[in-house]
């Protein structure tokens, strides 16, 4: 596996706008937000996608979304609402091959996304 831009961010080699880190996750915000709040959340195990992780670390997968829902806790998120998002190969949308997490929010969000 080649190095994505995220493997950079978590090793500190460019800058990013972290907004939350624990011993599992590092959270920073999207260069390109599609919202007032758009968040990305990694795992620091690093895995592609989440079908490889679910096959791979099944028993990570609970807690990383656990994470990221304590990351959206984290910017005040809980009460209006957020959306979380994980695209997951081509046809999902992925573009960035490295397991991320998607967090919304900060104005209401239209369904179903284009
Ligand atoms: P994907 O389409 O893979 O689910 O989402 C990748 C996301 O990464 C996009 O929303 C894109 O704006 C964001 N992104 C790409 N490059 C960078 C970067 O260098 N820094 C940050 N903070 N976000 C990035």
């Amino acid at each position: 596996m080649s190095d994505t831009i995220f493997d950079k961010i978590l090793a500190g080699e460019i800058p990013a706008d972290t907004v939350y880190e624990d011993d599992h996750v590092l959270a920073f915000r999207d260069i390109n937000p599609q919202a007032p709040v758009h968040v990305l959340v990694i795992p620091k195990r690093r895995v592609e996608r989440l079908s490889a992780y679910a096959q791979e670390h099944p028993e990570f997968v609970g807690q990383f979304f656990s994470a990221a829902a304590r990351v959206a806790a984290h910017l005040d998120l809980d009460g209006p609402g957020y959306r979380l998002v994980v695209n997951n190969g081509q046809d999902g949308g992925q573009e960035v091959e490295y397991l991320h997490a998607h967090i919304l929010g900060g104005r209401r969000l239209t369904w179903p996304p284009g």
